[in-house]
């Protein structure tokens, strides 16, 4: 096929391929030094309550910035560090920063704030990921229930045991657990029957069309009715726009995320944040 397309055409697709092989192995390179040239910052994006417009919590999110590559962003080095196996210790790295800084954030506002930290597949293959986090939690005086895990519904079509193993261990410490991405990939409403969830979270995708199309409108609408019957906390994601939030109120969603209120902040900014909301 190749040859028949001309030498040129040839030579310009090795080269792409070779561009994003070539990529990846400075990424994994990188990456595999990266915690120990503290190359991480943990971010955090504030949960808001809809009725009160008040924060009640905050989502970690990890970023990398590299004095080779500049900042990587997660969409690009979470799926390699999944891949090598590095988001194991990168990912405790993520917990231990997370609830360290809850701890600070719940002393200075004397607030229940929560948080949700994300997991990926490959860190529920970990044996000690629970006693980590059990171990973390006592460190900081943390109570299980102000800390929330958020995984995809990827995690669950693995239907391997050590997953349905590590998933009873987080609603038996009494640690949250949230469903993201809802309604990308393959949704299924069997598995939140199935596994004890506490929140739901609708994916930016349909958050972006509810004040566009019907479509988007319909689905975010009977979603929310739905995750409720199932006595769901819902969250939407990518709330950017004033219009969307008064829709969402309407519709009764819980909590909203998004640029509209802000963006995930470093930690010392959050602190000050609510410092200047609450004056
Ligand atoms: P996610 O968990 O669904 O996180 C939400 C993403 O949406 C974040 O992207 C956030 O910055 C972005 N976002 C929030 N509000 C808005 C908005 O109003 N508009 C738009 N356009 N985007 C918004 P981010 O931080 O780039 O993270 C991407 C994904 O990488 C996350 O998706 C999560 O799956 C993964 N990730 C991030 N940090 C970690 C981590 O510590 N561990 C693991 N395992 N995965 C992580
Ligand atoms: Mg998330
Ligand atoms: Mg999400
Ligand atoms: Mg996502």
């Amino acid at each position: 096929q190749a040859k028949l397309l001309g030498r040129n055409t040839y030579s310009l697709f090795t080269k792409a391929m070779n561009d994003t092989m070539l990529r990846r192995f400075e990424i994994e390179e990188q990456l595999s030094m990266a915690l120990e040239r503290n190359e991480f910052e943990v971010y955090y994006q504030p949960k808001i309550d809809v009725k009160n417009r008040s924060i009640i919590g905050a989502e970690a999110l990890l970023r990398w910035r590299n004095p080779l590559l500049g900042n990587v962003t997660p969409d690009e080095f979470i799926p390699i560090a999944e891949h090598t196996g590095l988001i194991v210790p990168i990912g405790k790295y993520v917990v231990k920063q997370a609830l360290s800084f809850l701890n600070e954030w719940k002393k200075i506002h004397r607030k229940n704030y929560t948080m949700a930290v994300n997991l990926s597949p490959r860190q529920f293959r970990d044996k000690a990921l629970m006693s980590f986090v059990e171990q973390s939690l006592n460190d900081e005086n943390i109570k299980a229930g102000s800390l929330e895990f958020e995984i995809t519904e990827g995690i669950l079509m693995d239907g391997s045991s050590y997953i349905d193993d590590a998933l009873n261990e987080i609603h038996k410490l009494g640690i949250k657990l949230s469903m993201d991405d809802f309604g990308t990939g393959y949704s299924s409403l069997n598995y939140l029957r199935q596994y004890s969830f506490d929140i739901l979270k609708i994916d930016r995708s349909f958050i972006k069309g509810i004040t566009l199309n019907k479509a988007d409108f319909d689905l975010v609408k009977a979603t929310i009715a739905m995750a409720h019957s199932l006595d769901l906390l819902v969250v939407a994601e990518g709330v950017e726009t004033h219009e969307q939030f008064t829709l969402l109120d309407t519709l009764g969603c819980d909590l909203i995320q998004g640029y509209y209120f802000s963006k995930p902040l470093p930690a010392k900014k959050l602190l000050d944040f609510q410092v200047a909301q609450s004056d």
